[in-house]
């Protein structure tokens, strides 16, 4: 191993700023370690601000924001949620708390998100069917906006509501319109690997004031009005605590900043793997008005030409991945499409090859904010040379 190799390069690691510890010292000096406290409420507002939402309820986890969404969206047993297949396990774990099924659907080549035409096909074929869905869940991969004009139209049409998943989208916009105000209710993930993180925790966001206040109460167990505890209903213990919060506040006064480097590491990658053999620098491209905030930067693999007969074992995602790992440096496949998970076998889907065929030639590279160009210049070079 060279000397310059021993630093570990992460995938997407954590990046605190300067103003973190003021909000936590602030909440243990006054005693608001629990229960919700200035924090919370301060947070829940910055992320209103930013997200051009009147309503948000910070939460322990952005799974469990998509749980408590689903039940706002009244999905319960035996009913259908429309989801795409290309996503983390995350996003549709919840429609299984719910006693749900997922429908999936493939991607489309562009975004590499929810594909509109599969998306019609789903919707048409599930009513034929005698079932109208009870929601569309909608994500946003990589923070790579999704076909909006397209979905917002389809969605319309069939009357569907949409839960969108902006778990890794924070700080993306569609014409303007920051990701995740989209949906009648939306979803962020401030997890350890996201763009933004208060170690783990999750936001929903709501333009209806009484969904939100419905999530604020099934979130603190469904606590009837009354002096004890009274209680008619299912509740949860899904409350983002006080001193996470304050975190929260602290990072998203550098949302702006965070999108601005992301932005430039995929940029900066774009430039200088361009051309390196056998990689398609083909990445999931921003829809006419997108704008992505690059959470990962993902490259392709190109497609095996039959044409080129036997001959030394073309590279894949793993090979590269290995190669990376020997010089200390972390990458990850995409995600492994959900129709092809053990977990969902039998679930419906339509189409599923274009996914399919991503998590066969994709990778994503390291893309934390305060990775340097050394750090960089250190990835291309593994790959250049993995690729060589
Ligand atoms: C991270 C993520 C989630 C889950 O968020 P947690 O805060 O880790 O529970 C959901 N959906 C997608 C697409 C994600 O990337």
């Amino acid at each position: 191993m060279r000397s310059q190799d021993h630093d570990r390069i992460f995938l997407s690691p954590p990046h605190l700023g300067r103003h973190e510890l003021n909000y936590l010292h602030k909440a243990i000096e006054d005693n608001w370690v629990a229960p919700a406290g200035p924090n919370l409420a301060g947070f829940e507002a910055d992320i209103c601000a930013a997200v051009n939402v009147p309503h948000c309820v910070a939460l322990s986890s952005g799974t469990a924001a998509l749980h408590l969404g689903l039940l706002l969206l009244g999905v319960g047993p035996g009913d259908e949620v429309l989801c795409p297949s290309f996503t983390f396990v995350a996003s549709a774990n919840p429609i299984l708390y719910c006693g749900a099924t997922p429908v999936f659907v493939d991607s489309e080549p562009d975004t590499w998100n929810l594909c509109p035409v599969r998306l019609r096909e789903a919707i048409e074929d599930r009513l034929r069917r005698g079932k109208k869905p009870r929601a569309l869940l909608l994500v946003h991969l990589y923070g790579v906006p999704a076909k909006m004009t397209e979905i917002l139209a389809l969605a319309a049409e069939f009357d569907l509501p949409i839960l969108e998943d902006a778990a890794e989208a924070l700080g993306a916009r569609f014409k303007g319109q920051p990701l995740g105000s989209f949906g009648r209710v939306g979803v962020f993930s401030f997890n350890g690997n996201k763009i933004l993180t208060t170690s783990g925790g999750g936001a929903l966001v709501a333009h209806d004031r009484a969904l939100a206040e419905r999530a604020r109460f099934l979130a603190t167990q469904a606590k009837d009005e009354a002096p004890h505890y009274q209680h008619s209903e299912v509740g949860y213990n899904y409350r983002l605590s006080n001193l996470l919060a304050g975190i929260g506040r602290g990072q998203m006064e550098l949302l702006a900043d965070r999108v601005k480097r992301r932005r430039e590491i995929f940029r900066w990658y774009q430039e200088h793997l361009a051309g390196l053999p056998g990689l398609a620098v083909a990445p999931a491209a921003e829809p006419p008005g997108a704008l992505a905030n690059r959470w990962l930067t993902t490259v392709l693999l190109a497609p095996p030409d039959p044409a080129d007969g036997p001959g030394p074992p073309a590279a894949t995602p793993e090979t590269l991945r290995r190669a990376l790992e020997a010089r200390n440096i972390e990458s990850r496949p995409l995600w492994k499409p959900l129709h092809l998970q053990p977990l969902f076998a039998g679930a419906p889907v339509y189409g599923g090859a274009v996914c399919a065929d991503l998590f066969a030639r994709g990778l994503c590279l390291p893309s934390g904010t305060a990775l340097a160009e050394a750090d960089l210049r250190r990835v291309a070079d593994a790959l250049r040379e993995a690729l060589a």
